[in-house]
């Protein structure tokens, strides 16, 4: 399910943080440079990602049905890869390691909406024959005014008047592009969900602040593949279960950070917090209870 490389220098080995990252080997994990400190930094950055994410799955989706049919949907063949970012998932967490930092914008997720064929075509339509209209157009008018009878009656009237023609062919391409976009679009959302808004699989994402990265008017760029990606942060299909481990454990999963200098031997400083965090509150709840009995008498 997931790739993780054994290495017990790693405060992550074994660890669902090191799960997450999906590599085959340490050497190609990204975390693999990081010095311990950094390594904690960047836990905490997953935890707050992982609590910034939807608690029933990155994607609201069933079975393996296209994401971006907008009727009846078809099965999927494919997958679309768009990455999504948060601009400060600490403070969406309400998190007080946010300090106004956003430190943690720098991890993104990526996501692999699965799409039918039908779909996949719509799109790249959507995508070049706006610009392949447009191009002809320009070369057209190039051509036109590189034949030797045509230029030589225009130069007649004016030496610039070539390149004022061929202007003018360069400007009808600019509007053709900009008009069959809109006519070709508006055709195929009828169809096909393109808009990141319309993607009902995106939801959950994009109502707890996430964004597609490089998204233009409203439409992610979408990249088509075969297959799942099967290695790389947050790829394989345990994420979600991972997730939910890192939102539910925390930092618990690799043990408290170790001390500057540990003089009382290191075992008893690292299991004190946890303790102590419980019995104060039970202290106080016994507290709380004597005094309501002495007023209630
Ligand atoms: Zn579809």
């Amino acid at each position: 399910m997931h790739n993780m490389p054994s290495n017990t220098e790693c405060i992550l080995n074994g660890s669902p943080f090191c799960a997450l990252q999906n590599t085959a080997e340490c050497g190609k994990c990204a975390l693999n440079k990081l010095t311990d400190d950094e390594k904690y930094a960047a836990v905490d950055d997953m935890i707050e990602t992982a609590k910034a994410l939807p608690e029933d799955g990155i994607l609201n989706i069933k079975g393996d049905e296209c994401a971006l049919c907008r009727r009846e949907p078809k099965k999927a063949s494919r997958f679309a890869l768009i990455d999504m970012g948060h601009k400060n998932p600490a403070a969406e967490a309400g998190s007080p390691l946010s300090n106004g930092s956003d430190r943690g914008g720098a991890l993104t997720v990526p996501v692999e909406l699965p799409v039918c064929g039908a779909c996949v075509r719509r799109i790249k339509t959507m995508s070049y024959m706006p610009k392949v209209l447009a191009l002809a157009i320009v070369l057209g008018g190039l051509i036109l005014v590189a034949l030797e009878p045509v230029r030589l009656a225009l130069v007649k009237y004016s030496p610039l008047l070539p390149v004022l023609i061929f202007l003018i062919f360069v400007f009808l391409g600019i509007i053709v592009d900009t008009v069959v976009k809109r006519l070709v679009s508006k055709r195929i959302e009828r169809s096909t969900n393109v808009r990141t808004r319309r993607v009902a699989a995106l939801y959950g994402l994009v109502s707890r602040g996430w964004f597609v990265i490089g998204e233009k008017n409203g439409v992610p760029p979408y990249v088509f593949v075969g297959e799942k990606l099967d290695s790389g942060f947050m790829t394989g299909d345990g994420r979600d279960a991972l997730l939910e481990t890192i939102r539910r454990e925390g930092r618990a999963l690799i043990g408290a950070k170790p001390e500057p200098e540990p003089e009382n031997g290191a075992e008893s400083e690292v299991e004190a917090p946890s303790e102590t965090s419980e019995k104060p509150a039970a202290d106080e709840e016994i507290k709380r209870q004597e005094a309501e009995k002495t007023t209630e008498e």
